[in-house]
């Protein structure tokens, strides 16, 4: 039997980062025992191209192993964890069923147990990756998420303190079918990639993934995307077209950006009336209708476009309220104050107050942008036909 062999892609940009220097016999020594069972290798470093992902990869008995090593500079959050998603994919580009995926600490200078720094640990051990020496390392040992909603809670629980730093939303549209809504601009990639393979690998949803465009990239990286679609993940490119396209031919406009947009300013999705969180009965409710906004004459179709996916014309309804909103059964006050319609049948009125918990929107829905879109709602209906809940 022929010993464990490492192969290793050695150039990488930096001098400084030359991996015959980095990665020396005592590093991949141990690497090689924690993995094999086994202290003597053989290694070849490879230098045709540039290293992805920081890996080296250790062939052993028709087992291929792939490990990602870590920066030594922290640097910013997503520096840190750039590379490890490219190694994922890498691997799991490999046709070979005995393969493993593995994470190596190499002597990392900073702080590596922030809050986001743990929520990522835990995401790459629920794609499947080990780690080898976290013990050394971290002081506790970090579990993988056992359900989507752990991650949603955990990710809320990190948005909350870190405002504007996430970049990709997780929710359930109303056929069961879970979407991830993510950026592909800069690291925003790195972290939606990572995101929907460890989603892959607990959920018993079906999958689709909005590519929501930022700058002028619009889709991941194409190996990234393409390892997503294999694992029958469909992947739907929200671009400026898609937009158009989906605000020409629909007046309920199911656009990704909008969702997005209303993610990113009220949260996950729960209806403002009755606090409902059951996300296959939460809907985006336009507080200026996309019928209204197509009939607006004096202004352009982008300029439509941009006011039917703000995620100031909106709010989190249920099914229940967004009909009743839709049909001018409820009105809005300049105050966020609730109304019902007079004419209402008294039998109905009083199931309507019974279901209706919140008679005024949260305060954080009550943004400019939004008082200027509920007005020209307001234009269109006469606030005499309605009283206070
Ligand atoms: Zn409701």
């Amino acid at each position: 039997m022929s010993k464990p062999h490492f192969t290793i892609k050695n150039k990488f940009q930096k001098r400084s980062e030359q991996y015959e220097d980095i990665l020396t016999r005592d590093i991949l020594g141990d690497v090689c025992y924690r993995i094999t069972g086994k202290r003597a290798f053989t290694v070849t470093f490879d230098n045709t191209g540039y290293n992805i992902g920081r890996l080296a990869t250790l062939e052993y008995n028709g087992a291929i192993n792939y490990i990602s090593f870590s920066e030594f500079e922290i640097g910013s959050r997503n520096s840190f964890f750039q590379s490890f998603p490219s190694a994922l994919v890498k691997y799991y580009q490999d046709n070979n069923p005995n393969k493993s995926i593995y994470f190596y600490f190499l002597a990392p200078n900073g702080n590596i147990e922030t809050d986001y720094f743990i929520f990522m640990y835990r995401l790459m051990k629920t794609a499947g990756t080990i780690f080898l020496n976290e013990t050394g390392y971290l002081t506790f040992v970090t579990k993988p998420f056992n359900a989507v909603s752990d991650i949603i809670a955990q990710r809320d629980l990190n948005r909350g303190r870190n405002k504007g730093n996430a970049s990709s939303y997780v929710t359930i549209d109303e056929n069961g079918t879970l979407q991830i809504f993510g950026k592909t601009y800069g690291a925003n990639k790195y972290e939606t990639t990572l995101l929907s393979l460890a989603i892959y690998e607990i959920t018993p949803y079906s999958m689709e993934l909005y590519e929501i465009q930022e700058g002028n990239l619009k889709k991941l990286p194409r190996d990234a995307r393409d390892v997503i679609k294999s694992l029958g993940i469909n992947v739907i490119t929200s671009d400026l077209s898609f937009e158009k396209a989906e605000f020409e031919n629909s007046d309920s406009l199911r656009s990704p950006t909008y969702l997005y947009n209303l993610l990113e300013k009220l949260g996950e999705k729960k209806c403002s009336l009755c606090d409902c969180e059951i996300p296959q009965l939460i809907q985006g409710a336009h507080v200026w209708p996309v019928a209204s906004i197509k009939r607006t004459n004096n202004i352009s179709l982008d300029t439509k476009i941009a006011n039917a996916i703000d995620g100031d014309n909106g709010l989190w309804l249920c099914n229940n309220h967004h009909k009743l909103f839709d049909i001018n059964v409820l009105y809005i006050t300049p105050q966020g104050r609730l109304k019902f319609k007079k004419s209402i049948e008294q039998g109905h009125e009083k199931y309507l107050r019974d279901f209706t918990i919140n008679n005024y929107l949260p305060i954080d829905i009550m943004t400019p942008g939004f008082n200027r879109y509920l007005a020209r709602r307001n234009k269109l209906l006469d606030e005499k036909q309605y009283s206070f809940v």
